[in-house]
């Protein structure tokens, strides 16, 4: 361990982004004891069915796999917090590879061409200095040995998913908000759509019928949580 490290930990201790207990200097974002215990999903078919649900009869989607199961008030929902409006890039990351490698267990890099992280749009990103899709998106592509893309699919519109308004709305709602700007890439690939968290799916399924319609192969979901 670095004498440099440890003494900056010891005057601004490094806390667990789920629990919020100091970590070691031996720990980096989640605790020993959060690793073990954050509510994952197990990567089969039994919760691949029930998360894929979510989009049936809207788009054909391959695959559905969410790595943490949603609480309200429990500690994925602060790591989402963290990783909106914390500034922990690295943390989005880090939670990236992790799933990548589990994900890798069930042979799934074997399943994607690219993966392409739900974009925000210009301004909002600008305003946060990141995207955290993209840097979640950024280490699924590292554990997975599979390519990552951030300017295939843009978000042009600023409007928001509504959660007040029926699932139409919702979805006319948000017509048009995303736009293929590079379809030679999008073009006969399978594809691993990527966000931080799956609740009614309403704007993953108008992002990914944009990546259907400019002639995606295959398109699979992947989210950092997912509310059931
Ligand atoms: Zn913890």
């Amino acid at each position: 361990m670095n004498p440099l490290n440890l003494a900056k930990d010891l005057f601004f201790p490094r806390i667990c982004a789920a629990c919020e207990n100091i970590l070691t200097p031996y720990e980096n974002h989640i605790c020993v004891s959060c690793h073990i215990h954050l509510p994952k999903f197990t990567p089969d078919d039994i919760t691949k069915e029930i998360l894929s649900k979510k989009f049936w009869g809207k788009i054909p989607v391959k695959n559905t796999y969410s790595f943490l199961q949603f609480t309200k008030n429990g500690p994925v929902q602060r790591i989402l917090h963290q990783l909106k409006y914390r500034n922990k890039t690295e943390l989005a990351v880090y939670l990236g590879k992790w799933f990548g490698n589990e994900l890798k267990i069930n042979d799934f890099d074997k399943e994607i061409d690219l993966i392409i992280g739900v974009p925000l749009h210009p301004v909002k990103k600008k305003r946060r200095g990141y995207n955290q899709a993209d840097c979640f998106a950024k280490g699924l592509s590292e554990s997975l040995q599979v390519p990552y893309n951030e300017e295939a699919l843009i978000r042009v519109s600023f409007t928001e998913t509504q959660t007040n308004k029926s699932r139409f709305k919702r979805f006319r709602n948000m017509e048009g908000v995303f736009e293929v700007e590079k379809p030679d890439l999008i073009k006969n690939k399978r594809i691993a759509l990527v966000d931080d968290v799956l609740t009614t799916g309403a704007t993953l399924e108008v992002a990914g019928l944009e990546l259907l319609k400019a002639g995606c192969q295959e398109l699979s979901i992947l989210t950092i949580a997912a509310a059931l």
